[in-house]
């Protein structure tokens, strides 16, 4: 026999394809031949997969070797196919049973001595395998917790290949990695009742969570905008099983689970730093097409912290994710869409120097600077503001009071609650979050009780607000009466979602 075969997967954004590795060993001059359009990391797969054979004992063959990859027209990148190859190589010169090797799929990058290392990506790889009707996967023991997620597969962790050859040879298996599957609670150590005083933004944190409003804060340093911001994701509902996976597998992709337990069932949390990139913001990369920040907090977090300071553009590049939920990036080798709808919190210090507040003490900018700085809050993104919360320095009395605050667990029960009562009354309509009922439904069906649109609309009247701003009310509005179980917004309600949106002066 000298044709061998074995199973991998090349990945186009989240989407997984089938490839086929076949190896050919023919007589004549010794030489080594890659087909089927690979990168330049999986050019260099020879010297791997040769080094790694012969350091584990195999005879690596005096021959000509033939490797195609198919279908041959599909762009290739990256190290995963050294595993693939390998054995495929070993089925062609007769060393391992075919039986194994055919139908089997192989991720895996080969260190020169034979180890298996981690590559990225491999849950989505495991979902397409299983899409494509492969049964079982060995996968580099690295990787074996978020291949675990996929228990629709037998799933087989290795870290070396001798151990490998020794199962496939044998089917015993030297050792069995025993992983738990249960989900993570909430990261205890961020709890909301460690948040002293600000009851208007931990109100607005609560509101925002409910209806999928975007939020931003305004406030001098040190008054706890960040601390707010990270406790948000323990207020949401917990992830189901389906969107832990696609959370997994974004993160698996950009090579960033470290960051992340595989298994957690926690809405993610992603802190871009201010001078980000466009690319490190949306995605993109030359080679393979990576994830950015806004979709690795999907179905979580996005806080961009001190967001005026962000690069021109960075920020109007969340346009796109914002409107449709997913980020569409062309390059060269093909256009990816990547899933990305995240609840977005930006926080700004309310003038360059940040002591400007109220009363306006200590801060040394001139009032065109203050007017420059925030005007870069402004413009398209922040018409998806629902939310704007002014925090202020605490005093003393507000400090001692903070003990009676309640937890992140009651916080998100409540959530959970209200999110129902949304749930219920968008069945027929095809959004499920208060933050996206259209301006049409919100005139017609989904208009607040009588007195409270009395008042939206004299506030109207004297310009107090926009009709946009009158819409973003009338959505808040709707996740404060689903939060105290009101059958539709009180005036009540309503003036409490005006103060949510109009509380910092713009
Ligand atoms: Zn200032």
């Amino acid at each position: 026999m000298s044709l061998g075969q074995s199973l991998s997967i090349a990945l186009v954004g989240l989407t997984g394809h089938v490839i086929s590795v076949e190896v050919d060993i023919a007589d004549g001059l010794p030489g080594y031949s890659l087909l089927g359009l690979p990168d330049a990391a999986l050019m260099e797969s020879r010297d791997r997969v040769r080094s790694a054979l012969v350091n584990s004992g195999e005879v690596w063959p005096n021959k000509k070797v033939t490797v195609s990859l198919s279908p041959a027209w599909m762009h290739k990148s990256g190290s995963g196919f050294d595993l693939p190859i390998a054995i495929a190589l070993l089925a062609a010169s007769g060393k391992i049973p075919e039986s194994r090797s055919a139908h089997t799929m192989y991720l895996g990058e080969l260190a020169l001595d034979g180890r298996i290392r981690g590559i990225r990506g491999v849950l989505p790889s495991l979902i397409a395998a299983h899409k494509n009707g492969i049964r079982i996967a060995v996968v580099p023991d690295a990787n074996l917790a978020e291949a675990t997620l996929m228990s629709e597969m037998t799933v087989i962790g290795m870290d070396n290949i001798a151990s490998l050859l020794h199962w496939l040879r044998t089917g015993e298996r030297s050792h069995v990695q025993e992983l738990p599957l249960e989900d993570s609670s909430p990261d205890d150590s961020l709890d909301f009742c460690d948040v002293a005083g600000q009851d208007a933004a931990r109100f607005a944190a609560e509101v925002s969570a409910v209806g999928g409003h975007h939020l931003l804060l305004i406030g001098p340093p040190g008054t706890g905008k960040t601390m707010i911001a990270q406790r948000l994701p323990g207020i949401l509902p917990p992830l189901t099983r389906e969107e832990s996976l696609e959370v997994t597998a974004l993160h698996s992709i950009a090579g960033s689970l470290s960051s992340r337990s595989p298994l957690s069932t926690t809405a993610p949390f992603i802190s871009p730093h201010h001078t980000a990139t466009r690319v490190a913001m949306v995605g993109g990369g030359s080679h393979q097409i990576r994830p950015g920040a806004c979709s690795l907090a999907h179905r979580g977090v996005l806080f961009i912290d001190e967001a005026p300071e962000c690069g021109v553009g960075v920020l109007d590049s969340l346009r796109q994710p914002l409107e449709s939920g997913s980020i569409t990036i062309a390059r060269s080798v093909g256009s990816v869409a990547y899933p990305a709808q995240f609840l977005l919190i930006l926080a700004a210090n309310p003038c360059p120097c940040g002591m400007f507040s109220g009363r306006g003490r200590n801060c040394t900018c001139s009032s065109q600077q203050v007017r420059r700085y925030l005007s870069k809050l402004s413009g398209p993104l922040m018409d998806r503001i629902d939310l704007r919360v002014e925090v202020e320095p605490l005093g003393r009395v507000q400090l001692m009071e903070s003990e009676l605050n309640n937890s992140s667990a009651d916080i998100r029960k409540r959530v959970v609650r209200a999110r129902d009562i949304a749930r219920q009354r968008f069945s027929l309509d095809p959004w499920k979050l208060n933050s996206q009922i259209p301006s049409r439904a919100l005139r017609t069906q989904y208009q607040p009780e009588r007195k409270a649109m009395t008042f939206l609309h004299s506030e109207l009247d004297q310009e107090n607000i926009s009709a946009r701003g009158l819409h973003k009310i009338m959505r808040t509005a709707w996740s404060i009466a689903d939060l105290a179980s009101h059958e539709r917004p009180t005036l009540e309600d309503t003036e409490r979602a005006f103060t949510l949106r109009e509380g910092v002066g713009a």
